[in-house]
């Protein structure tokens, strides 16, 4: 019988690393599965998610740029995780064939900090740029992991107000001007969750954000995530972290939803460093 399908959703999507991920996630357990990249522009995503799941068999997918936002909002079902971001990176087929929306990426963050680079974040005061769909997540994940503080400063002010006044804690959440950032002190960890690397457009933030020890992680990985890691090592930062233990974590998470196991993420995760991810 044909294998079990699974695809990653995106537009580009050719140059995913998804595929390996899973592929060496399944060869982990002897699971044969088929895991591939389906490009879908924003106008056929929600036809082209549909055939997937109800033509093709699909049993889960993982979403991308740009469809996160459509993700969550044709799921029939949504996790408390995927309602809080207002976006979805796994949607999976209920026995039923109705379609559930998961967010696993704010967890998978957490998890890369923690268990990956050993971070404590408990006493963390935290500077969260950006407020689109991955910020959200990683908001909400950061403040449960009990970070001291978290400041999110979105180049948009509106957002980062809506984000903070939805989580609702102003004595540890609050938000600043994008303007101000020279002149609201020093950060333990600064979590650049902006699009401009993979835009290609470079952001300007000053030294005087980065503490004496502090951690600096960009969400993005390869070379949408070579300018803000740069910056952070010419600062000083004690650590500069790249997203790809993220992106492993958040398959990981993905993996168990759709086949009950949990994988191995390390020697994934190092397989694909040595091969220059
Ligand atoms: P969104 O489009 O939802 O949000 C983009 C955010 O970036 C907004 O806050 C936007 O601000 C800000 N932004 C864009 N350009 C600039 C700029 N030039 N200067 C300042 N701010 C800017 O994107 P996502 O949240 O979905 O994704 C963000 C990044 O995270 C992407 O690069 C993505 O690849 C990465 N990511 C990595 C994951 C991983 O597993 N490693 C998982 C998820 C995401 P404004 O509101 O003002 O427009």
């Amino acid at each position: 019988s044909r294998p079990s399908q699974f695809a990653v959703f995106g537009h580009p999507i050719a140059h995913s690393l998804s595929p390996r991920i899973h592929q060496a996630f399944a060869q982990q357990f002897g699971i044969a599965l088929e895991y591939r990249t389906i490009d879908a522009a924003p106008s056929v995503f929600a036809d082209a998610v549909r055939h997937f799941f109800s033509e093709e068999q699909g049993r889960g997918a993982n979403v991308t740029l740009p469809h996160k936002s459509s993700a969550f909002a044709l799921a029939d079902e949504r996790t408390e995780a995927a309602a809080r971001a207002g976006t979805a990176n796994v949607l999976t087929r209920l026995a039923d064939g109705r379609l559930a929306a998961h967010n696993t990426d704010g967890a998978a963050l957490v998890r890369d900090l923690t268990d990956r680079h050993r971070l404590d974040l408990r006493g963390h005061d935290t500077l969260l740029l950006g407020a689109g769909g991955a910020a959200r997540a990683v908001a909400w994940s950061l403040f449960e992991a009990g970070v001291q503080t978290l400041t999110i400063v979105n180049r948009s002010p509106e957002a980062a107000d809506a984000l903070a006044d939805a989580i609702g804690e102003p004595a540890r959440v609050h938000t600043r001007y994008w303007e101000d950032l020279g002149n609201i002190g020093s950060f333990d960890l600064i979590v650049n969750a902006t699009s401009a690397g993979t835009l290609g457009q470079a952001l300007t933030l000053p030294l005087s954000l980065v503490g004496s020890r502090a951690v600096c992680y960009d969400l993005g990985y390869g070379a949408s995530a070579f300018g803000f890691l740069a910056w952070a090592r010419a600062t000083g930062a004690l650590h500069a972290y790249d997203g790809l233990g993220m992106l492993v974590e958040q398959a990981a998470d993905a993996f168990q939803l759709w086949h009950g196991k949990r994988p191995d993420t390390e020697p994934v995760y190092k397989s694909l460093r040595t091969q220059g991810a």
